[in-house]
């Protein structure tokens, strides 16, 4: 007998889940968790419990919670957690941002939807106690760096293409279940926070002359995958908060966020290639800005590539470069992923994929502050635009131009794809497949 009731109306939930948790007494078996898991992710009905010995598949993406009607579902907290190492005075607690908090997070204090508010959010943490407060768009140029460089590389030997993005811990650990002969393809890049993390550890300790051992190190993300992420991979982050949780921290501390003056980083900036990571299609935007310098030294004249801008699930265009024409795709839904990669299957060529798990990107992740189903498609816009009005503005807009990321591959990393960029920035990936109940595979 299965232990998930319901399981034919509703989400399966495993207890031990880092991510998502279900409060029984409220559930309406309403459905909609399954409808979202299903036709949105992918996941549910792709699996049968009898052969799974009862353990539900479970991507991490967080986005049955946000159409659960009366918060039956929700994710799992971490913050009490991170304000108690804030308390404890041996503890250097530093904390990196993801580039959508900044455009999520006023929704709680009645702020326009897409209100961009790095300043009041940096003000916000420096408040909270944190010791240091990072961008994440840094590890995000130093993702680009990573991973245009192995774009190019592979394009120039022909060899594993497409190549897929890796920094949506919510696809990655769906190809590892459902497509693990597709793994050759992913992009062997750690996701920026893991990338950042690494960093902040072995590099950054030793600048400030601290004990790495001290460092407690926390990202605030839109991303209930993330959680899963830390515990699953080897990282050196220690924990993942929400952005859904930093209103709460901000709240049980009565910080009032709306009379907070603007402040800034203290280090670790990013360019705005890195910060239209959190819309759908802006890493492919970013990796072709920089893939562009690295094969032409020219930077790209026309910044903007509109096809594989806004909401659709799936986006497609060429993309001159040099003399070479790449075939681009930029997916969110992994219910929209199954469908490029059947397309793939059916010879369909392509050079480059994005996928993210949640609808329009990371700016709809399950860790945002929760809308109205209606207002979603509205809210998604707002944030996708406030992104590219601050990509359209700055004065630092390559990934390669940023002179902190400069200065690291000087001091510390030599180059991108060097052994010592390997060693902290890149990942391998595990063939899960058998989670499913089939025999086990082994991935050369
Ligand atoms: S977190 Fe994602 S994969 Fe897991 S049950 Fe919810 S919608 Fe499905
Ligand atoms: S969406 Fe929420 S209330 Fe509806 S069946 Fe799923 S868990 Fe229950
Ligand atoms: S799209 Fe972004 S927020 Fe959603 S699961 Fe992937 S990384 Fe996390």
């Amino acid at each position: 007998m299965s232990r998930h009731a319901n399981s034919d109306v509703r989400v399966p939930v495993n207890e031990d889940s880092y991510s998502i948790k279900r409060d029984e007494r409220k559930c309406l078996l309403c459905g909609s968790c399954r409808s979202t898991c299903k036709f949105g992710q992918a996941v549910y009905g792709y699996y049968d419990l009898e052969k799974t010995d009862d353990y539900a598949i479970c991507i991490d993406c967080g986005q049955c919670i946000q159409s659960c009607p009366n918060g039956t579902l929700s994710l799992k907290h971490d913050y009490m957690e991170v304000l108690e190492c804030i308390e404890d005075k041996n503890k250097i607690v530093v904390i990196q941002t993801s580039p959508s908090v900044r455009v999520g997070i006023g929704d709680e204090w009645g702020y326009p939807y897409g209100t961009f508010l790095e300043g009041h959010m940096v003000s916000a943490l420096k408040k909270l106690g944190f010791d240091y407060v990072f961008d994440t768009n840094f590890g995000a140029d130093l993702t680009i760096m990573e991973e245009a460089t192995e774009l190019v590389n592979r394009i120039k030997n022909n060899q594993n293409l497409p190549m897929f993005t890796s920094c949506c811990p919510a696809w990655v650990k769906f190809v590892e279940i459902f497509y693990p002969d597709k793994i050759p393809n992913m992009s062997t890049c750690k996701s920026p926070i893991l990338m950042q993390g690494a960093i902040i550890k072995n590099y950054l300790a030793k600048k400030l002359n601290i004990d790495k051992d001290k460092i407690v190190s926390v990202a605030v993300t839109p991303c209930t995958a993330k959680k899963a992420e830390i515990k699953e991979v080897n990282s050196d982050m220690d924990y993942i908060i929400t952005t859904k949780e930093l209103t709460k921290m901000l709240k049980k501390k009565e910080i009032d966020f709306n009379s907070l003056e603007d402040e800034k980083y203290d280090m670790m900036n990013g360019s705005s290639s890195g910060l239209i990571f959190g819309n759908s299609g802006g890493v492919m935007e970013a990796a072709l800005r920089t893939a562009h310098y690295l094969l032409t030294k020219e930077n790209i004249k026309d910044l903007k590539i509109e096809k594989i801008r806004g909401i659709d699930g799936i986006k497609e265009a060429f993309v001159k470069i040099g003399d070479l024409k790449l075939k681009v795709a930029v997916v969110s839904g992994t219910a929209n992923a199954r469908k490029i990669l059947k397309m793939i299957d059916e010879g369909k060529h392509y050079d480059f994929i994005e996928v993210m798990a949640c609808p329009s990107g990371c700016i709809s992740g399950a860790g945002q502050p929760k809308q109205d189903l209606m207002e979603m498609e509205n809210v998604r816009k707002e944030r996708i635009k406030s992104m590219y009005k601050q990509d359209n503005e700055a004065i630092l807009k390559f990934c390669h131009e940023n002179k902190e990321i400069q200065k690291l591959y000087k001091e510390f990393l030599n180059k991108p794809g060097s052994d010592l960029a390997k060693k902290y920035l890149h990942r391998t990936y595990q063939d899960k497949s058998h989670l499913l109940g089939e025999k086990e595979k082994v991935i050369e």
